[in-house]
């Protein structure tokens, strides 16, 4: 594998990214000064330096004040911690968040849950949510907001299942984010309004 190949394995690790776009950023990069790769290389490092992954919820934040442990979003005490809302990943969290329709808590599953495969991929974080259930006593419903593929769906069931036993001792009510969203649709490509209603039509 010379160079080319290197980085185009790389850039096909990116979601949505297949072998012929992955080559064409291969190219592009080669095709601009030194000086913009140089960029892009340093910025890629201190992204690393500068985030950590919230001890709390999971999610990716900048930690402005470097020994924090917990996102300021899991630091807020003026959010709703009655209400947790589980979502697959960062993208999704962060477009909930900018809507400014819902101001509980969050959660990151870390991935969905797939339909063919046998064993939980490692990546779900099924019993860190059951430990946050049972170590917050402060939370009366739980939103699961899933994509609306059928994997998402799998993921909602998935997700009910595991953590029954628990809700049901500390009668929490637990709901999918509604049918505002059409089939299919990717929740970080949400606008205001779908996702309102669809918070507002949870069930
Ligand atoms: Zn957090």
């Amino acid at each position: 594998m010379d160079s080319i190949d290197k980085l185009a394995e790389v850039f096909k690790e990116f979601p949505g990214i297949g072998a012929r776009q992955a080559r064409r950023f291969v190219y592009f990069l080669m095709s601009r000064n030194g000086d913009y790769s140089a960029t892009l290389a340093r910025q890629i490092l201190e992204l690393k330096k500068d985030i950590s992954q919230c001890t709390d919820c999971f999610r990716f934040f900048v930690n402005k004040n470097s020994n924090s442990k917990v996102c300021e979003i899991c630091n807020d005490v003026n959010a709703d911690d009655s209400i947790l809302m589980v979502l697959e990943k960062d993208s999704d969290l962060e477009s909930v968040k900018k809507s400014r329709v819902y101001d509980g808590k969050y959660f990151l599953l870390g991935g969905l849950v797939s339909i063919v495969e046998k064993n939980t991929p490692s990546y779900v974080r099924i019993n860190e949510l059951k430990n946050k259930i049972s170590n917050n006593k402060s939370i009366k419903e739980i939103i699961l907001a899933f994509s609306l593929s059928p994997q998402g769906d799998h993921t909602d069931h998935y997700v009910r299942g595991e953590i029954k036993d628990l809700v049901e001792k500390s009668g929490i009510k637990v709901s999918s984010l509604g049918r505002g969203l059409s089939t299919g649709t990717e929740l970080e490509y949400s606008d205001n309004e779908t996702l309102k209603n669809a918070l507002k039509n949870r069930q």
